[in-house]
């Protein structure tokens, strides 16, 4: 068997986040539109025999500013008149989801969670999260235990928005914080003081937020352990309840933006591995637990509590305290996923719109997933959110996990 440092070595390659199994770029069988909303409804038929409901994903996809390492589906502008058109093809994307559902005129959709993401939720004012949300909701029958997060900019939150969205039973946030240090914070574009952090972290607990997670990252230009340190320090002073702490993917073939640094000015290899081993020792020092992969919590956070008792689930939107189907995304590039079938919108906005406007659901690409895919999903799944799996577990066998065991062997 080798050494520690030498199979991180060995697997210290570019690789994908799971996000998925089969990842995006290994998409190949395509839906149709009435395979999407059959396999949705067979999901929340069978979901509601368990008393579980589905996850609704909407993506907002406008931000100021640019940060240099973002890697989402965003528009950048100042011009805040594209909120309340979008707002308003996201709601009709919705109905056409309701009829096709043929949900429009019964109790409407059965709701486990809702969250919403981007880009910025919060580049929308508050009474245009105020009608989104109304008017979605109206169609919901949100079961008991339900979740509403939201993604935030402190730079660009105000109270209002999370008064608005409080009110309509939101209590978790997360906020994108990624590095305190001012050098990285200039070159990836993205200034934000601690104290503007502190500011809304403060507000939301004032208000309700019960769960606060904060994503940071590591491996960005410029990072030093030093930095690191500072960092983490800042982040265990507002203490959220949640840490998710991801490496960078450079990729800037696919994200020019990121052009704006070199691989030069990149920590790589076991430097990078560094940041991260100190991250997450200061992390546990100061009581947070690791969950799953890259993820940490506090102990009366609900993301540890599934950890522990075996029901934590992984999907588009990251870690979450269970299993819930199906995701239905709404908005440009949204995925759902029902399960068997993956489904992702539209990814230019002037083209999402256009479909929704002609009554058609915008669905660019999917995936129907097979037999063989189902079972590596699932092993894959367990791999994230148990750290280990075995094939004994599985309802299903395929072959090709025969060839899995040899290559795992050192
Ligand atoms: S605010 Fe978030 S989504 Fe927008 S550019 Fe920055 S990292 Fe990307």
């Amino acid at each position: 068997m080798r050494n520690h440092s030498e199979l991180l070595k060995k697997y210290n390659v570019p690789g994908p986040r799971y996000t998925s199994y089969p990842t995006v770029p290994y998409w190949e069988r395509n839906p149709s539109a009435e395979e999407w909303i059959s396999s949705i409804d067979q999901a929340l038929t069978e979901g509601e025999a368990r008393g579980i409901g589905a996850a609704l994903y909407i993506h907002i996809p406008f931000c100021e500013s640019l940060c240099t390492y973002c890697g989402c589906n965003t528009r950048i502008t100042r011009n805040h008149s594209v909120g309340r058109p979008y707002v308003k093809t996201v709601l009709q994307e919705w109905k056409l989801y309701l009829e096709r559902l043929g949900r429009d005129r019964t109790q409407g959709v059965p709701v486990t969670e809702i969250h919403l993401g981007g880009g910025t939720p919060t580049f929308l004012t508050p009474d245009e999260l105020r009608e989104l949300m109304e008017s979605v909701l109206e169609k919901c029958r949100i079961l008991p235990g339900a979740e509403f997060s939201m993604e935030a900019d402190p730079r660009v939150t105000r109270r209002e928005h999370l008064e608005v969205l409080a009110s309509l039973g939101f209590r978790r946030l997360s906020l994108g914080i990624q590095d305190f240090d001012p050098r990285v914070q200039d070159v990836v574009h993205r200034i934000q003081s601690e104290d503007q952090v502190r500011e809304v972290t403060e507000m939301a607990r004032e208000l309700g937020y019960t769960s606060i997670n904060y994503d940071l990252i590591y491996g960005l230009p410029f990072q030093t352990l030093d930095s690191i340190r500072e960092t983490i320090d800042a982040v265990r002073r507002l203490r959220p309840d949640r840490i998710a702490f991801y490496a960078y993917a450079h990729v800037p073939w696919i994200k020019p933006s990121q052009r704006r640094f070199t691989e030069a000015d990149l920590p790589a290899g076991d430097e990078k591995r560094a940041l991260y081993e100190l991250g997450r020792t200061m992390l546990e020092d100061s009581g947070y637990r690791e969950v799953g992969m890259d993820h940490f919590s506090l102990e009366s956070d609900s993301l540890w509590k599934a950890a522990k008792e075996g029901s934590l689930h992984r999907n588009f939107m990251g870690y979450t305290a269970r299993q819930v189907a199906p995701l239905i995304g709404l908005g440009v590039s949204a995925i759902g996923d029902s399960w068997t079938i993956f489904s992702q919108n539209e990814k230019l906005l002037e083209t999402y719109q256009a479909r929704v406007e002609k009554g058609e659901l915008p669905l660019l690409r999917g995936h129907v997933l097979n037999q063989e895919d189902l079972v590596i999903r699932q092993h894959v799944l367990n791999l994230m959110c148990r750290m280990g799996t075995a094939w004994s577990d599985q309802p299903a066998y395929t072959e090709y996990l025969e060839s899995v065991a040899p290559r795992l062997e050192e």
